[in-house]
């Protein structure tokens, strides 16, 4: 049992499960007067946040990784469950005191929730003495930093690039190390908690291991292949869902298990040190990582997206249509358009979805069908290993045309056109529609009739006419209002 004098430094890890370049382990780990790390299960955010069950599983096999990444850095990792975040404070001022910690240190996470949750922690130790400590590991620049010439944040993507930029390029961008090893006597706790079995006792969880394997090690080695050769070719091919060509990194960097510093400098490396020229394929895809941090600014920015808002108030009033069984038609992926089921069996099968895909079907749900982006967001959610509130959020209120730097709402894919150019031989369509493995790949897209296939279940070019005609008439009110 180690003294009860406040010696020793407590890390909440939350979605940052990795050693290298994580800025409160590490921190804490140079103090030298010993760590404990924890780590929190919540229930009622599991519930309210529609947290994937493959999700869940992935966290549950990176915390079995971190207990033995940290214990042999002699740091303990206490596993604790709670039903309601409003326990939390307690829970880690108990343990703090039972462990001998004088402060807690954690990496900031932004949306709306996670935010009221650490301000609860911090008021909490605060008025018990106790010191906190908050880190930014999740972006490469944390929100509030980049502002226009007024002081005020950036709503158009372009704009916050170029100024994202020069900021960024002005950072030592050299990720953290291993945290420091601790002394063997400060390696012990008196009560670790609950096991990793009964901490996930009760909760719903898919096993997708054999496709994303879990830990650090996993992740800076699919970055590493990436950096070494596709990445110079993720321009000309990241639209093509039939290709090996984008990271898959998405579920690493969702868990933490890659922090956006290491893809940055992974990047930069493997262009000379040129962030906008050189290849072509790299500066776009730091483009990509620049949407990122783009994403989790606006969360803080523009609190009223956690709230179930559009980010454009006035297309609040749009009228979504309730219809259940169209929504599910949707969600098993029976529409009846080849693209748009291939894309969302992809995801009940493998927990992911290419980015193409997901702009294709978001817009088929939201302009196609008119159903409520947010039912889409939640199914999302509920099935995304890399399910992360603040892309996921903008990518849906970009599809709605809801969002901030919104696809304007007269611009709506055809995801017949769509699958024709960016699967032509309809390779991926035969992948996850093997009713259609037969058909010539000329009719692909658009298929005749085909037993055990539904027809289209929506006529593609009257929806899209109708849904442009009722975003007219919103834009009209809302400017006469
Ligand atoms: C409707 C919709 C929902 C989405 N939901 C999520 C989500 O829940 N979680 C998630 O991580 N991404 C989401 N995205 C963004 C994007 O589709 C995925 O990040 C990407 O497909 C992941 O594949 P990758 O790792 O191979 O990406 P790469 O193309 O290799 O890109 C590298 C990384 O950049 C980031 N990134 C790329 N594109 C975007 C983007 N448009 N917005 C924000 N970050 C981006 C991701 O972290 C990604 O891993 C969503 C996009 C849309 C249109």
């Amino acid at each position: 049992m180690v003294s009860s004098e406040n010696q020793r430094i407590l890390v909440w890890l939350r979605n940052d499960m990795r050693l290298r370049d994580n800025p409160a382990l590490y921190n804490a780990a140079e103090a030298g007067e010993g760590v404990v790390a924890v780590y929190v299960l919540c229930e009622d955010f599991i519930e309210r946040h529609s947290t994937a069950p493959s999700r869940l599983d992935f966290i549950r096999r990176h915390l079995r990784q971190m207990q033995t990444d940290l214990a042999e850095r002699n740091i303990p990792l206490v596993l604790l469950r709670v039903r309601r975040a409003g326990e939390i404070p307690h829970q880690l001022l108990s343990l703090s005191r039972r462990e001998g910690c004088h402060s807690l240190y954690f990496n900031a996470e932004y949306p709306l929730d996670e935010l009221n949750r650490d301000r609860a922690v911090a008021e909490y130790f605060h008025d018990h003495d106790r010191h906190y400590k908050r880190f930014h590991d999740r972006v490469i620049l944390p929100p509030g930093k980049v502002r226009n010439g007024q002081g005020e944040p950036y709503q158009v993507f372009t704009a916050f690039k170029r100024r994202w930029i020069q900021m960024a390029r002005e950072l030592p961008m050299v990720p953290h190390g291993l945290p420091a090893v601790q002394p063997k006597a400060l390696g012990q706790v008196s009560d670790a908690g609950m096991t990793l079995d009964s901490l996930f006792r009760g909760v719903h969880l898919k096993d997708l291991s054999a496709l994303w394997p879990a830990g650090e090690e996993e992740a800076l080695s699919r970055l590493a292949e990436f950096a070494d050769g596709p990445i110079r070719d993720y321009k000309s091919k990241r639209d093509l869902p039939a290709e090996a060509a984008t990271s898959t990194l998405s579920p690493y960097l969702a868990v933490g298990s890659l922090s956006p510093r290491q893809c940055l400098t992974a990047a930069l490396s493997a262009n000379e040190g040129r962030w906008d020229e050189g290849s072509e394929g790299v500066t776009t895809w730091i483009s990509e990582l620049v949407w990122r941090d783009f994403y989790q600014h606006v969360t803080v920015d523009f609190p009223v997206v956690c709230k179930h808002k559009p980010l454009q108030g006035h297309t609040d009033a749009f009228p979504w249509r309730d219809d259940e069984e169209d929504f599910n038609r949707w969600r098993r992926g029976e529409t009846g358009i080849p693209i748009v089921d291939a894309a969302m069996r992809q995801l009940l099968d493998t927990g992911w979805m290419h980015n193409r895909l997901r702009m294709i079907v978001a817009m088929f749900l939201t302009k196609n069908l008119r159903i409520d982006w947010r039912l889409g967001e939640r199914w999302f959610m509920s099935q995304l290993i890399d399910g992360d509130f603040a892309a996921n959020n903008g990518g849906w209120q970009w599809s709605a045309s809801t969002g901030t730097d919104a696809a304007p709402y007269f611009r709506i894919f055809n995801p017949v056109t769509q699958s024709e150019r960016f699967d032509p031989d309809g390779r991926f369509i035969r992948k996850y529609v093997p009713e259609l493995a037969r058909v010539s790949t000329r009719q692909i897209h658009q298929p005749p009739p085909v037993p055990g296939y539904p027809a289209p279940m929506v006529d593609l070019k009257a929806s899209r006419k109708e849904t442009i005609a009722l975003f007219q008439q919103l834009n009209g009110s809302s400017s006469k209002g």
